[in-house]
């Protein structure tokens, strides 16, 4: 099972299936030939935090959205003109 990781606006992912490229890499598949073989490409709904396909060979990919940072920390400058 591969899983990727896709970014937090992220609306769409390609990715490279692991066991497909293990196989590929096993059976001597040129690189560029197992790249191409392993490749998968597809979309995320905005507000999917989580999500699976399947490969062209039906292997179980997993996309996991990284989270929001809910609250950013804010710096405060008043601490810079205090000295
Ligand atoms: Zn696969």
């Amino acid at each position: 099972m591969t899983t990727v990781w896709v970014s937090p606006s992220a609306t769409s992912f390609s990715c490279l299936c692991e066991p497909c490229l293990e196989q590929a890499r096993t059976s001597g598949l040129l690189f560029a030939d197992a790249l191409l073989q392993a490749s998968v490409r597809g979309t995320i709904g905005a507000e999917a935090d989580v999500s699976s396909r399947r490969c062209g060979a039906g292997h179980e990919i997993v996309l996991r959205r990284i989270e929001r940072p809910s609250t950013l920390p804010h710096h405060d400058d008043r601490q810079l003109q205090l000295a």
